[in-house]
């Protein structure tokens, strides 16, 4: 971005010099004198737009883009990126939407598109994505600063083996909890002020806007799980320990390490799920929902989406939380 600078302030002169030329030859069509320019106030409002029109300049589009290039590696992370950063920040997602961050694969086109970004918000929780790409990722762009978006979040023990041994580190699904995504929120705020000294009052003004909003959802779903008592869930895969950690639930996996059910793990869970009263099992759009239907039509319940990789991260968290409700009155 830096070195577009030079080359930009050029063209800038050269479009002012020909727009007050042509101005000056055809009128201005209301005589206001306005261009359509947004304001700050207006920007701001339009998070959701924001990244789709050219801020550096809305009527030429032909100006370069100064928004601070950002690459994230799980598409929950873009709307924390955004809410922090709004009109300052263009972000990409490497994981695209209905691939999973345990097993994808980064594309070349991908990693040449890095060499030109200009931070890397990480999830830094462990997740196989990570673990296998970021030499890569850092060896296109070895100048791009990485930030760990999980700094001082307090990890839930991971994966464990049959035998009960553990085989990796904590549990890496940390950004399903609110909590969690407040200290993320945080870190990225540091990373976006050091990338852009000028902007720190506006992103930290941003983060604490996005903070409320989490505090309110929070409230929110406390308020709502106040009368919920010893509630288990049961999900395909064992992305919600964070979540039910925060609300005081239970949650059994049917996903064992990464693989499908064995039929003895299968015929487990149905009498686990019969002697809890659960009748919704929850699936994931990534994952296979296969045995999650072997369950539910075992315990005459039903299969219920949830998503742990959603792009509108409060809206998910918010329906994903009214679903467990849901569950426990059914159940
Ligand atoms: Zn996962």
């Amino acid at each position: 971005m830096k070195t577009e600078i030079t080359k930009l302030t050029a063209l800038l002169i050269v479009c002012l010099a020909f727009g007050i030329l042509f101005a000056g030859c055809t009128g201005n069509a209301n005589g206001s004198g306005q261009t359509q320019a947004q304001t700050p106030a207006q920007t701001q409002d339009n998070t959701n737009t924001a990244n789709t029109a050219n801020p550096a300049n809305p009527a030429n589009p032909a100006v370069a883009d100064e928004r601070i290039t950002v690459a994230a590696s799980i598409l929950p992370q873009k709307e924390i990126i955004e809410s922090v950063g709004k009109d300052k920040v263009k972000v990409s997602i490497l994981v695209p939407p209905g691939f999973s961050p345990h097993t994808y694969e980064l594309t070349s086109g991908q990693l040449r598109s890095i060499a030109d970004t200009d931070l890397f918000v990480s999830m830094g929780s462990g997740i196989e994505f990570e673990l296998a790409w970021m030499d890569k990722i850092k060896g296109v762009n070895p100048k791009m600063p990485v930030v760990n978006a999980s700094e001082g979040i307090t990890f839930i023990d991971g994966y464990t083996e049959e035998d009960g041994t553990h085989v990796s580190g904590g549990d890496p699904h940390v950004w399903l909890s609110i909590e969690n995504a407040k200290i993320m929120a945080g870190n990225i705020c540091d990373a976006l002020c050091k990338e852009s000294p000028e902007n720190a009052d506006y992103f930290k003004a941003n983060r604490n806007e996005y903070i409320a909003k989490l505090d309110a959802l929070d409230g929110e779903i406390r308020e709502s799980y106040s009368d919920m008592k010893d509630v288990t869930v049961m999900t395909y895969h064992p992305a919600w320990s964070y979540f039910v950690r925060d609300y005081g639930l239970n949650c059994i996996s049917v996903e064992n390490n990464g693989k499908e059910p064995s039929p003895s793990d299968l015929a487990a869970l149905i009498d686990t799920a019969k002697a809890r009263g659960i009748k919704i099992i929850f699936a994931s759009p990534e994952y296979s929902t296969k045995s999650a239907y072997t369950i539910s039509d075992a315990i005459g319940g039903s299969v219920v989406l949830i998503d742990p990789l959603s792009e509108n991260y409060i809206e998910n968290m918010r329906s994903v939380a009214d679903a467990f409700k849901t569950a426990s009155i059914q159940n």
